[in-house]
């Protein structure tokens, strides 16, 4: 638990968020950023670590755990101070309305302003619906790749059909002894590109199977039962590795119930980036204005823009224009690199 008074805390560890906090450090502010996950990096991070990134400036291509990386050494320059796995619940403006406590289920924050980066929400993928699935999490069945190595000389049954499920089925064919994709309909949502790709590789696509039953053997997973769902032919298929692409659920949490207002899932904003709640700003994908656009490239412009208006709120003395960083004499170090 913290009693100190914040100027800002950043709620979300993602793209947005981090960028958010290394502008704050740029501008003096005490910041703190909170994260529900253990790691920062957000879904870069999280949902698609070793995929490249084509779309953010001044990268012709990044991996997106390169970028997240970056994102963070660039952010912990100012030394914010680094909340992870914490669980929000409740946000109450202090008796003068100059500061919010913030209570998580690990203590209360006290801050001058709130900067909600949090993205779609609290994720997680989609569990397979098998009792052994569960007894096999990340010990034979995965919902995401941290590390290819993971995957390396195994028969890999891939399971899904969109966009992850086939690159990821395509990627790995380098690493694994082989790959089993199936998917449930004939038709494939992932981009028809990189379906021509998987065509292209030796990974055995099997369209309208389904996973029914894992089966191990001295607790190590050795098979997976499928079966065709227009036929009803069943197939026990040797696998040491399940990876299950079905897609990601998210909740805003308690998030929702701060009296803040929402569209489509994000807190409305003005073109302050202020949300309905004064003091509270948002950016990046948990931010909702008319034209939104979710991408990383666009987060980190609202990011900035957020902070420079809170820096004029903890210190009406500040101006909103923060000067080019490249000027600045109080640069940290390590920034200026010949
Ligand atoms: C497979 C895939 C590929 C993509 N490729 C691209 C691309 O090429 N180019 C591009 O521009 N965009 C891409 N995106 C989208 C991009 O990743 C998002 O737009 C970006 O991550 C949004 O950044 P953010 O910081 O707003 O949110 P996020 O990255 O979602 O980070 C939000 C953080 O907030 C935390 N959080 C959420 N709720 C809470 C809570 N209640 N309490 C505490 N912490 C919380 C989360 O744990 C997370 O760490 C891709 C997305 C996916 C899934």
């Amino acid at each position: 638990m913290t009693q100190d008074l914040f100027d800002i805390t950043i709620i979300g560890g993602g793209p947005a968020g981090l960028f958010a906090a290394y502008y704050a450090g740029l501008r003096h502010m005490k910041t703190k950023i909170i994260d529900s996950l253990d790691e920062l990096g957000g879904q870069l991070m999280t949902l698609y670590p070793e995929k490249y990134v084509f779309d953010v400036p001044g990268f012709p291509k990044v991996l997106a755990r390169d970028l997240a990386n970056n994102l963070i050494e660039q952010a912990m320059q100012y030394h914010p101070t680094v909340c992870l796995g914490e669980t929000l619940q409740t946000l109450v403006p202090s008796a003068d309305n100059t500061a919010y406590a913030l209570t998580t289920d690990k203590g209360v924050h006290h801050t001058r302003t709130l900067l909600i980066a949090s993205g779609a929400g609290a994720f997680s993928a989609k569990k397979l619906p098998l009792p052994t699935a569960a007894a096999l999490e990340n010990k034979g069945v995965y919902y995401a790749v941290k590390s290819k190595a993971t995957f390396a000389g195994k028969r890999v049954l891939v399971i899904g059909g969109g966009d992850s499920a086939v690159d990821w089925s395509t990627n790995l064919s380098d690493v694994a002894a082989h790959i089993t994709l199936i998917h449930r309909r004939d038709q494939f949502r992932a981009h028809e590109h990189n379906v021509k790709r998987l065509r292209q590789t030796p990974v055995q696509v099997m369209t309208f199977y389904e996973l029914k039953d894992l089966i191990t053997h001295d607790g190590q997973l050795a098979a997976a039962v499928i079966e065709n769902n227009q036929t009803g032919e069943k197939k026990t298929i040797e696998v040491q590795a399940v990876l299950a692409q079905l897609g990601f659920v998210s909740s805003p949490g308690p998030i929702r119930n701060w009296g803040l207002k929402f569209e489509r899932g994000a807190c409305v904003v003005d073109s302050r980036m202020q949300t309905s709640l004064p003091r509270v700003f948002a950016a990046g994908d948990g931010a909702w204005f008319e034209g939104k656009l979710k991408l990383i490239a666009t987060g980190f412009g609202e990011a900035a823009m957020a902070v420079n208006f809170a820096k004029t709120m903890t210190d009406p003395a500040a101006k909103l224009f923060p000067g080019h960083s490249s000027e600045m004499v109080s640069q940290p170090q390590s920034v200026i690199k010949m």
